[in-house]
C-alpha cells in the first residue's frame, strides 16, 4: 500500500488550508499549492493565525504550533508535487479546472500515488478520466471548517481500488477523522440528504407555512439539530446551495430536486447569506435578526 508520508494540496482556500493544517498538525509534510505563490502564501499566513489563536487559548503547545507551520511548505507551481505520495485536490468546484490541473499534475506523480479530489458535486468517475489512472484516483469530502469537523466521506469512483480506499483511510485516520463511504452518486451521503432538507425549509416559508423563527426554531428543538435550516443555508451560501441542487436536477433529472423558487428569488437578489450580510437572517447589526 501506498506510504504516504508527503501530501499535496492544491488550492489553500479555505478548504485547502484546512485540509493543509490537519494534515501537518498530524506530523505529514504538506506542500500547499495555489495558482501563484502569494495565493499559497495566504493560506498558510491563514492557518499561522489559526493555530496562534489555538496557543493563546490554550487548545495546543506553541511547540506543537511551530512544527506544524514549519511542515508546510507554500508553493506557486506544480512541480513541488511531485515528492507527495497523496495530492488532494481542493480548488474552486468548476470542472475544467479539476481536470486542468489532473492533466498537468498527474504525469509528475510517482506510479503508486494517489490523486483525491475535495469536489462536492462533481462525479468522481467522470473526473477521474483526467488522472493518469482512475484506479488510484478517489475522492476525499471534508467538512467545513476541516479542523473542527470530524468527518471524511471517502467516495469511490467506479475504478477506484480498494487499496486506494484504504489509503485514503488510514490517512484520514491518521488526521483524527472519521470516514464514512460512499459510491459515486450525486451528492454522495451527506449533501445528498443535506440539500433536499434545506430546499424543503425554503418551500416551507415561501409557502407561509411558517416563519425563519419557526423553521429554525422548530428543527433545533424538534430534530435536535445543533442549527436550524435557514441558519445553516446563510452558513453554506445560497449561491452554493443553488449551485448544488441544480447539479442534482441535471444529472438526476429528478424532480424532487428542483430548488425553492424563494431560493432563486434570494440568489437573484444577491442575498446569499453571512458572506453578503443578508440571507434568511440580515447581519448587518450585532445579532443576525430574521427578515421572515
Ligand atoms: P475557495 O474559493 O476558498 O478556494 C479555492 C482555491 O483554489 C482558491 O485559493 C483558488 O485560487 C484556488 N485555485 C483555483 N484554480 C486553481 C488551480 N488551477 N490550481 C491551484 N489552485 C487553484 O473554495 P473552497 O471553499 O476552499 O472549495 C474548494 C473545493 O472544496 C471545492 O471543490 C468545493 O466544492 C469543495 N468543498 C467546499 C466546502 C465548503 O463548505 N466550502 C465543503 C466541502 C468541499
Amino acid at each position: 500500500m501506498t506510504d504516504i508520508q508527503t501530501v499535496g494540496v492544491i488550492g489553500a482556500g479555505q478548504m485547502g488550508a484546512g485540509i493543509a493544517q490537519v494534515a501537518a498538525q498530524a506530523g505529514y509534510e504538506v506542500i500547499l499549492s495555489d495558482v501563484d505563490l502569494p495565493r499559497a502564501q495566504k493560506g498558510r499566513d491563514g492557518i499561522i493565525r489559526l493555530l496562534a489563536k489555538g496557543v493563546e487559548k490554550g487548545k495546543i503547545a506553541e511547540s506543537d504550533a511551530d512544527e506544524a507551520i514549519a511542515r508546510i511548505t507554500a508553493v506557486g507551481e506544480i512541480a513541488p508535487l511531485a515528492g507527495a505520495q497523496l495530492v488532494i485536490e481542493a480548488a474552486t468546484e468548476r470542472e475544467e479546472v479539476k481536470r486542468a490541473i489532473f492533466t498537468n499534475v498527474g504525469p509528475l506523480l510517482a506510479a503508486d500515488a494517489i490523486l483525491a479530489t475535495n469536489t462536492s458535486s462533481i462525479p468522481i468517475t467522470r473526473l477521474a478520466q483526467a488522472a493518469p489512472d482512475a484506479g488510484r484516483f478517489v475522492g476525499v469530502h471534508f467538512f467545513n471548517p476541516v479542523p473542527v469537523m470530524v468527518l471524511v466521506e471517502v467516495i469511490r469512483g467506479l475504478a477506484t481500488t480498494p487499496e486506494t480506499v484504504a489509503a485514503v483511510e488510514g490517512f484520514a485516520g491518521r488526521i483524527g477523522k472519521t470516514v464514512v463511504q460512499a459510491f459515486d452518486a450525486p451528492g454522495f451521503v451527506v449533501n445528498r440528504i443535506l440539500l433536499p432538507m434545506l430546499n424543503e425549509a425554503v418551500f416551507v416559508l415561501g409557502e407561509g407555512v411558517g416563519s425563519v423563527v419557526d423553521i429554525d426554531m422548530g428543527c433545533k428543538l424538534g430534530l435536535n439539530h445543533p442549527m436550524g435550516p435557514l441558519t445553516l443555508l446563510d452558513f453554506v451560501g445560497l449561491d452554493t446551495a443553488l449551485e448544488i441542487l441544480n447539479v442534482f436536477l441535471s444529472t438526476t433529472g429528478d424532480p424532487k430536486y428542483r430548488p425553492a423558487p424563494l431560493l432563486v428569488k434570494y440568489v437573484e437578489a444577491g442575498w446569499y447569506g453571512r458572506k453578503t450580510g443578508r440571507g434568511f437572517y440580515d447581519y448587518s447589526g450585532a445579532e443576525p435578526v430574521p427578515t421572515r
